[in-house]
């Protein structure tokens, strides 16, 4: 039985080609002219004015919060069921998370939730679309400008989806996008800030670059980190850009395949197909274990690797961060949404270059292991 990996990119279009082409002209750093081109492509198919691009997700969310100026004592109301970036980006500056719980059905934050945890101190809200369904983003952006916050959209699972029919990285004063190699388009490691204000996409500029100045080099006002992307990355960037499409269709082809597979199999929890204003882009195929199954995510880990699948557990909810924890925060926090989602989810192989046999593998393999766990008690 050959071994299913939980991810595999595809590579096989243009990158072998541009990345020849850097090769040959000498251009592999950040100066390289690909890095501009894919600056202008990206933020163009998210109808922004601006993208700047940085080493990594993390990086562009760690640059977005920065841009806009939060800082120590400033709040940002986030979901507590995401990945560290998010919350590390805001604790970086000194700024406080605060946490909103889970939808179960859609997995998003709860939009509901959000407003009675507004105070004089909240600065931003930071919207994370999460597994392949955007969060309902015209109700946030009603708050906002209710209250005067800013939007941080987090749309690093996101390329290639919309809301209502408007692309997600559109949203809010700044989006950002990851291209680790589980997204939907990869650069191996990279990620970009995307918006349409021109003052804050000089200072992401500034911040990607150790806040060098424009006039006087090497005399620094401020420092930040070095986050810069490499012609490299962007030349892999492009050919990846170029399958956007059809990258998308692969994936709610596999989502299809995975539900028609999965649907009879009593205990799971499945993605939701679509919304009332998008259709599910799965970024991974998510499945979340029913009440009734006495096994944890991990669990079912270790039951899929019997069967040659990989799989991974859901993200680990922010209140429940040993590092956050040590400092104090969120202490007696409880959101039962999420701390469920983190105990009972996991993704299945969801990659690009899946084939039709491993899909079957796996779906053959979830079956047999539900089969085996349903009776234990
Ligand atoms: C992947 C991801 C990130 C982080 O991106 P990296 O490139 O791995 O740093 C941030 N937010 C979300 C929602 C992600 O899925």
């Amino acid at each position: 039985m050959n071994f299913v990996p939980v991810n595999e990119p595809l590579l096989n279009g243009n990158e072998k080609k541009y990345l020849c082409e850097c090769i040959d002209a000498g251009w592999i750093s950040s100066e390289g002219p690909f890095v501009k081109e894919f600056e202008q492509k990206m933020s163009a198919s998210v109808n922004r004015k601006y993208g700047i691009a940085v080493s990594n997700g993390t990086a562009a969310l760690e640059v977005a919060v920065q841009a806009l100026g939060i800082k120590d004592g400033d709040e940002v109301i986030m979901p507590t069921f995401t990945i560290i970036s998010c919350a590390m980006a805001v604790t970086k500056v000194g700024a406080v998370p605060v946490l909103v719980d889970s939808d179960l059905h859609t997995w998003n934050m709860n939009i509901e939730e959000i407003e009675a945890k507004i105070t004089p101190r909240t600065k931003a809200i930071m919207i994370v679309h999460l597994y392949g369904l955007p969060v309902e983003v015209d109700k946030i952006l009603a708050l906002a400008e209710k209250y005067n916050l800013k939007v941080i959209e987090d749309a690093a699972e996101m390329h290639g989806q919309t809301y209502n029919g408007k692309p997600c990285g559109s949203f809010g004063d700044v989006s950002t996008f990851s291209f680790y190699p589980n997204k939907h388009i990869t650069t191996g490691e990279g990620g970009m800030v995307v918006t349409d204000d021109e003052e804050l996409a000089e200072r992401c500029m500034m911040l990607r670059n150790l806040c060098f100045k424009k006039d006087v080099r090497y005399v620094h006002d401020e420092i930040s980190d070095n986050y810069r992307f490499t012609n490299l990355q962007a030349a892999v960037g492009l050919a990846q850009l170029e399958r956007l499409d059809e990258f998308v269709g692969k994936k709610r082809q596999m989502g299809k395949y995975y539900t028609e597979k999965l649907c009879g199999i009593d205990g799971l929890i499945l993605p939701v197909e679509k919304t009332d204003y998008a259709d599910n882009i799965y970024w991974i195929y998510g499945i979340v274990l029913d009440e009734n199954i006495n096994i944890d995510n991990k669990m079912m880990q270790k039951l899929l690797v019997e069967e040659g699948i990989g799989s991974r557990t859901f993200f680990w909810c922010m209140h429940e961060q040993p590092v956050y924890q040590k400092q104090g925060l969120f202490a007696d926090e409880t959101y039962p949404n999420a701390e469920y989602l983190a105990r009972k989810g996991f993704y299945i192989p969801s990659g690009l270059a899946l084939t039709q046999e491993q899909m079957e593998q796996v779906a053959t393999g979830v079956r047999k292991v539900m089969q085996k766990v349903a009776g234990w008690k």
